[in-house]
């Protein structure tokens, strides 16, 4: 398998083509960005860890059955992935209150609500990816409701998967985001990256912070953070 040109080059991660139409390489970046890109750096290696966090959990989540994009971990920064078109739309998960949720609607961050919250948000850097409904995301020609029904399906069973993976290492998993994409073949799998930075990661012990907060909110420690997240879930064999 050989890589070819550069098809996109994203925030935190590279895309290349490859000889083979329906695969591309992904390579995972160091750099940081927070506020829609207002706060911004590198973190020398977190594009390794990231990669090996992403698919230590893509692996978990394909050998639960869940179908992913994901293929294999070809070195430190780089994945062989399926080939799909990206749903611009963010998924997000919260089990616990915090960030954008907690500032937008008073609530005192860490709070566990009585049910699990999924947000969507609409990904345009331009608009400030801004939060739609799912009538939004079909009148925006994005998805069908059915392909709503099938994506919510899906995310509540990872959800499900990565929470008990998580505390089984000692970490709550507060909120996270995923994106789906659609195959040549017209399937909608998992796709993107599942790590610290699309994560919200804390100490069951401790509360620590294990994610990209450390980052955004100037906390320090950020790669010890991330390396942290690796050495727990690697300690599982994954
Ligand atoms: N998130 C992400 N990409 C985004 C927005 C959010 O990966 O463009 C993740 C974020 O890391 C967190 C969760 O989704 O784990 C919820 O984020 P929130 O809406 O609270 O936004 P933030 O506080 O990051 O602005």
């Amino acid at each position: 398998m050989e890589q070819l040109e550069l098809l996109y080059e994203g925030k935190a991660k590279q895309v290349f083509a490859t000889d083979d139409p329906e695969r591309i390489i992904i390579r995972y970046k160091d750099s940081a960005t927070a506020y829609n890109n207002l706060k911004k750096a590198t973190i020398v290696n977190k594009g390794v860890f990231s990669n090996d966090i992403s698919s230590m959990l893509f692996r978990h989540l394909a050998d639960a059955g869940v179908e992913t994009h994901f293929i294999e971990r070809l070195n430190e920064r780089d994945q062989l992935c399926r080939r799909v078109s990206i749903i611009p739309i963010e998924i997000i998960v919260r089990n616990i209150v915090a960030g954008s949720m907690a500032q937008r609607l008073g609530i005192v961050e860490g709070t566990r609500p009585s049910n699990t919250i999924v947000d969507l948000s609409y990904k345009r850097d331009e608009l400030g990816d801004p939060l739609i409904n799912d009538d939004h995301a079909v009148a925006l020609g994005l998805v069908t409701y059915d392909e709503l029904k099938q994506i919510y399906a899906v995310t509540r069973r990872i959800n499900d998967l990565l929470e008990s993976l998580f505390d089984s290492v000692g970490i709550t998993l507060v909120d996270f985001k995923v994106e789906f994409g659609r195959t040549s073949d017209g399937r909608i799998i998992l796709a993107d990256e599942i790590s610290p930075d699309t994560c919200r990661l804390w100490d069951k012990q401790t509360g620590e912070k294990l994610d990209k907060d450390r980052f955004r909110r100037d906390l320090g420690k950020v790669i010890e953070a991330y390396e942290e997240i690796d050495r727990r879930l690697k300690s599982l064999g994954k």
